[in-house]
């Protein structure tokens, strides 16, 4: 059985749990070293919304930064949304911060303002078809290398992409109840293991 650890120090994690455990999928919260270490089986791994600076000072302090970031540079499939997609990101735009630093993107934080940061739409999203989009003062990706696959726009600006075996959202896919942007990660989750990406 698929086994998917969703990182649990702080933000939108349960409602993860509750999409994935819908798609018949095993899911472990991670909230500390120990439980990455109990669990080195695991098929594949969510970085959820929250903040970024926090999660990602939690990440250190906790000691799992060195070992979830080498995970993934050895092919672990990794879904990052909104927080999570500035975790992966190996710019923030004006910012001398790194977090994960894992694809090739260019990300702007709060790049719909504070005020009119939150809403909802409607969007296509590559290989799925249109699916409902929740921001909550979300990012955008400003630019992407050539090996970087946009798979979403809105209003021009790209809010979903893939490299290799990373996905990102700058939306949240988990408040929707529209569960396929789950199925396309647990999609790229299958292949890895079939070794096919
Ligand atoms: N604004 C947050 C950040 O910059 C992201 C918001 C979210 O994850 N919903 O980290």
């Amino acid at each position: 059985m698929t086994k998917i650890g969703i990182l649990a120090l702080q933000g939108a994690f349960t409602e993860h749990e509750q999409v994935l455990k819908k798609l018949g999928v095993e899911t472990v919260q991670i909230r500390n070293r120990q439980d990455w270490e109990a669990h080195t089986d695991l098929d594949g791994l969510i970085l959820p919304g929250g903040e970024s600076t926090v999660m990602g000072k939690l990440l250190h302090d906790l000691d799992l930064f060195e070992p979830i970031k080498t995970k993934i540079n050895a092919g672990l499939p990794v879904f990052g949304t909104c927080a999570g997609l500035i975790l992966l990101a190996k710019t923030i735009v004006g910012d001398q911060t790194k977090h994960l630093a894992s694809m090739d993107i260019n990300v702007a934080r709060n790049a719909y303002g504070r005020q009119l940061g939150s809403f909802v739409t409607d969007a296509d999203f590559k290989g799925i078809g249109e699916i409902p989009m929740v921001f909550i003062r979300g990012p955008i990706i400003e630019a992407v290398r050539p090996e970087v696959e946009i798979l979403a726009k809105v209003n021009g600006a790209i809010v979903a992409a893939r490299e290799k075996q990373i996905l990102v959202t700058s939306f949240h896919p988990e408040l929707t109840g529209d569960e396929r942007v789950h199925a396309y990660f647990l999609e790229m989750v299958t292949q890895v293991k079939q070794d096919k990406l």
